[in-house]
């Protein structure tokens, strides 16, 4: 039970930063060369590519700063995606998803370059993750998915026997484990912040509560172009970039049709003793388990157990946010029964964007530029494809294998954005994990 301790519904990363004021005041430009939609990783790194290259840029968002996922997430740098290795090669053949794997990895570099060109403080740290088996034959498969990696994508990673796993986590529960050591951790809202700023150094205008109402093809003396229409009024952008994400909707409603917003939640304990979090955690590795409804789990910087996990399917809501932080408490104590007597401090939840292949997509769509679809794997991948979206609106032409792959739609179009197939997602992949 909760008992009488106050826990209070909120995003805890944000009890340890202050997110940048908006440095645009006032109207909008009149005109700009590129207008970025959504103020996170992908807006953010897009932003500060682009003004580095001397391009005029507006991001606006409708909230605060780093207000969407970027600040809402578990911190994990992880690489890989969502889709394992053997269904990605059967979707896009080896050589396609070599180079998916390579720039997954690429990613990492990234992440941690910016970090260290910008002095961004934000304890971002290699920790390396542990996926953890639920299932005997899910950890038989690990064996199989290691060696693929290890041929194909030169990459290794360890398979941690069940007897041997106490040397990485204090649960009893899985059947073993598999580690990769390239991954990493931070606190992804000082990270969202310190990126903030850099775009804002680099010379991009940043407008926070400014929400993005329609966006029309317009051209202007000539020259094709977009007319922005928003709460604070309108610009005319050359280009337009969008990076919404989970929180995407009607002002791009073709990208709003292929998108499922997803709910995921988060609790974070108290501050544990440090010989407690020591053996929750020897290694301080960003830990998920092996199932489609997964939970992913970590150590915070001062030692709290983050612990997350899609315990309601719709969008966060007061309602939803509450009936996860119990069930989310009661996953961990099946992981930790050391924790049974933990307080849990804060509770809260963010929006995930599904594509309905589970994949990144990145590219143009209706001649508007985007990046979307990280599918809870998007600290890394939103930093890397916002700055190569950038980069090929700058002219060049990075390597990017997410860009031309096709990005299905809903099965029979039947979809207009309103996820009222949720309930039965969520129960279907319950159903999944277990039968498989
Ligand atoms: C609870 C949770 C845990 C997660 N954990 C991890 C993790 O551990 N590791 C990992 O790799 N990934 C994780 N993810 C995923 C990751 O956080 C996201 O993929 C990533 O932050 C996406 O960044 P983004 O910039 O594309 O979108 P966001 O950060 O969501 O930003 C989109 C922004 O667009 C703005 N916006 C939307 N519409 C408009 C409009 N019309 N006008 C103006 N602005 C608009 C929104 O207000 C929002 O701020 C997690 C996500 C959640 C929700």
């Amino acid at each position: 039970m909760m008992g009488k301790h106050l826990m209070m519904e909120q995003n805890y990363w944000l009890t340890t930063t202050e997110m940048p004021a908006s440095n645009g005041q006032g109207s909008l430009p009149e005109v700009v060369d590129v207008a970025v939609i959504g103020a996170g990783f992908t807006g953010l790194s897009a932003a500060r590519t682009l003004a580095k290259r001397g391009a005029k840029v507006a991001v606006v968002e409708s909230e605060a700063i780093g207000w969407g996922a970027s600040s809402r997430n578990g911190g994990m740098v992880l690489t890989g995606m969502k889709l394992g290795v053997n269904k990605l090669i059967s979707m896009y053949g080896r050589e396609r998803t070599q180079r998916m794997y390579a720039a997954s990895l690429a990613s990492m570099d990234c992440v941690e370059q910016i970090v260290r060109e910008e002095a961004i403080d934000c304890d971002f740290i290699r920790c390396g993750h542990l996926e953890v088996a639920c299932k005997q034959k899910h950890f038989d498969d690990y064996a199989r998915q290691a060696e693929v990696i290890a041929r194909e994508f030169n990459h290794t990673l360890r398979v941690v026997q069940k007897h041997e796993l106490s040397s990485e986590i204090g649960s009893r529960i899985y059947y073993g484990g598999m580690v990769d050591e390239v991954s990493a951790g931070a606190n992804p809202a000082r990270y969202v912040a310190g990126l903030a700023r850099a775009a804002m150094k680099a010379g991009s205008e940043v407008f926070g509560r400014t929400r993005v109402e329609s966006i029309q093809c317009d051209s202007r003396q000539g020259t094709a172009g977009w007319k922005v229409s928003t709460s604070r009024g309108s610009l005319w952008a050359h280009d337009v970039f969008v990076g919404t994400s989970g929180y995407t909707g009607k002002a791009t409603p073709a990208l709003q049709k292929k998108l499922i917003p997803i709910g995921s939640f988060i609790i974070t304990t108290e501050v544990l003793p440090e010989a407690l979090a020591r053996e929750l955690s020897p290694r301080n590795r960003m830990i998920y388990d092996s199932k489609n409804y997964l939970y992913y789990y970590r150590l915070t910087p001062d030692r709290r157990m983050l612990f997350g996990g899609r315990a309601a399917f719709f969008p966060e809501t007061d309602q939803t946010v509450r009936k996860s932080a119990e069930i989310l408490r009661r996953g961990m104590i099946e992981v930790y029964p050391q924790l049974s007597d933990a307080k849990i401090d804060y509770v809260w939840g963010g929006t995930l964007d599904f594509a309905f292949d589970i994949m990144p997509h990145a590219g143009q769509l209706d001649g508007m530029y985007y990046a979307v679809g990280y599918a809870g794997h998007g600290v890394a991948m939103a930093t890397y494809q916002g700055q190569k979206i950038a980069e090929l609106m700058a002219g060049d032409k990075p390597e990017n294998p997410f860009v031309g792959i096709p990005f299905p739609g809903a099965p029979l179009g039947l979809y207009n954005g309103k996820p009222w197939f949720l309930p039965f997602a969520g129960a279907w992949y319950k159903f999944l994990d277990w039968v498989s």
